[in-house]
């Protein structure tokens, strides 16, 4: 694990990971052997306005220099320093958090598609059985880092809403 990356680092261990969720998850089917997800540490989580881990679509650039003999269509970014101070089911929680913004290609013109922040995200989120302890704890340690996650705290916002519902 690239714990204390003091570099951005290439991480083929949680790749492998992301594979094996997506073929135990039947929600992430449409990623199975068709998708290739590449995981990158850097040293640290943003600090404003930014997120423990984010995901993008793999840029021509990023291809070319991390998977110039086959096709990468996206690459999730993890702050080391964040990653660290979670354990095995928050991490677990965030990578599959990350997973859903990844939702194929355009048909037509075979461009990456990234879902953004959207509340259905978050209410998969939910669903995936992420409890609001387990929120509030991911939240906690973020701040802890002055990491401002703006997800984290949308998240928090529709898992209220979500409990004074009922
Ligand atoms: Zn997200």
């Amino acid at each position: 694990m690239s714990d204390e990356a003091e570099v951005w680092t290439r991480n083929k261990e949680l790749e492998q990971q992301v594979r094996k969720v997506a073929r135990e998850h039947e929600e992430f089917a449409h990623l199975r052997g068709r998708l290739k997800i590449a995981v990158v540490f850097k040293p640290k989580a943003g600090k404003k306005g930014m997120e423990i881990a984010n995901t993008r679509a793999a840029s021509e650039l990023i291809c070319a220099l991390l998977e110039p003999h086959e096709a990468l269509h996206y690459v999730i970014t993890i702050g080391a320093d964040a990653w660290a101070i979670l354990d095995e089911d928050q991490r677990a929680f965030v990578l599959r958090h990350e997973m859903r913004h990844c939702i194929g290609t355009d048909p037509e013109t075979g461009k990456v598609l990234v879902r953004h922040h959207d509340a259905e995200v978050f209410f998969e989120d939910l669903a995936d059985g992420l409890s609001m302890t387990t929120i509030k704890t991911i939240v906690a340690k973020a701040r802890a880092l002055k990491v401002d996650d703006r997800q984290l705290r949308l998240l928090e916002s529709v898992a209220e809403e979500e409990a004074a519902n009922g």
